[in-house]
């Protein structure tokens, strides 16, 4: 079975919410996309696990997507405080799966390899809208002694930081300013700290302004809109600057991103992933593209409905010719690489 390390995961906001104890329904399995026995099933050997702050009493209504075009208006902004109670559980759960040994989190370059090598699951932090930071870096210190090692300044949502892209179909990411003044402030200390900076949910002008702050361009969880032309994908521009900065973009399975025609119906989606794939190797490098499976944060496609069928994944790369050290790159060693240039 092929290992997959992946670039971008919801588990511990599902896990947040589950009734009953989140480290038992991680590590016996239940409903949801990513937990030990799928993992195990799938060779799902670990990934970015995400921390996101829902907006309060607006859930994002996946039916929106059904038909296109759309134009989802985006949610107002969250306050400091009401984006550091979600954070601060979904940490809680995540020290409480690497105390019982379910997780091992990478801090820095020299445990990428022990950690990729494991048996137990390796993973990465990442803050998915950097809403529960302060406009002048407050508590960003604290979070990385925690363990947080990725940030995305932004989700879907405008934050002091830097304007969100909005789920626009069709359309590129050119829906809006880039970062703001405090934003640069806030990418130059991620720099300072040899953490990753995700653009993926940043408009096209944010994500030219995070390279101009000299650090790697990556999407985790973003496809082609050379494909799927919808704003929450990256023009083959993008795609030319991720691999020329030494970047890495991960596959999204979310239907609408992957189906060229925006929508979310399931059946037929998986079939649009390997010219995703082609299109991004094609334009970023045979280096700088993996895996960003947005599991457990978004609507799966027929066939790949959880973690346990990655190799169905792998199999959709086999038969389309993708040769077998491609594929080992895509499904991890990419993301490997890429850990182990950023991290201190
Ligand atoms: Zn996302």
């Amino acid at each position: 079975m092929t290992p997959v390390f992946d670039g971008h995961n919801d588990a511990l906001l599902r896990l947040s919410k589950v009734q009953g104890d989140p480290v038992a329904v991680f590590r016996d399995g239940g409903p949801g996309h990513v937990d030990v026995p799928k993992a195990r099933k799938g060779g799902l050997i670990g990934g970015f696990f995400a921390l996101y702050s829902p907006t309060p009493n607006l859930p994002l209504d996946f039916k929106l997507f059904d038909t296109a075009p759309y134009d989802i208006p985006l949610p107002p902004a969250l306050s400091r405080d009401e984006a550091a109670v979600p954070v601060a559980a979904q940490v809680a759960i995540a020290q409480a799966l690497e105390n019982e040994g379910l997780l091992r989190f990478i801090r820095q370059a020299d445990e990428v390899d022990p950690a990729f090598d494991a048996d137990t699951m390796a993973a990465v932090l990442h803050l998915e809208g950097a809403e529960c930071i302060g406009p002048e870096g407050e508590g960003l210190d604290e979070l990385f002694e925690a363990g947080l090692r990725s940030l995305g300044p932004v989700w879907s949502r405008p934050t002091a930081f830097a304007h969100g892209v909005p789920f626009r179909f069709p359309s590129d990411g050119d829906t809006g300013p880039g970062l703001t003044p405090e934003g640069r402030a806030l990418i130059r200390a991620c720099r300072d700290r040899q953490m990753v900076v995700d653009c993926s949910h940043m408009t096209l002008k944010g994500f030219h302004d995070v390279g101009e702050e000299g650090v790697a361009l990556v999407a985790t969880h973003s496809n082609a809109c050379a494909v799927s032309n919808g704003a929450r994908n990256l023009t083959d521009d993008q795609l030319r600057a991720v691999g020329q900065s030494g970047g890495m973009v991960g596959l999204n399975y979310a239907t609408m991103f992957l189906r060229p025609d925006g929508g979310r119906d399931p059946h037929g989606a998986l079939d649009h992933a390997v010219a995703h794939l082609a299109h991004m190797v094609e334009h970023a490098g045979e280096d700088h593209v993996g895996l960003g499976s947005d599991f457990d944060g978004a609507p799966m496609p027929a066939g790949l409905d959880s973690a346990a069928d990655l190799p169905n994944l792998v199999a959709l790369m086999e038969q389309a010719g993708f040769g077998q050290a491609l594929i080992s790159r895509i499904c991890a060693d990419n993301w490997r690489a890429f850990l182990k240039r950023t991290l201190a």
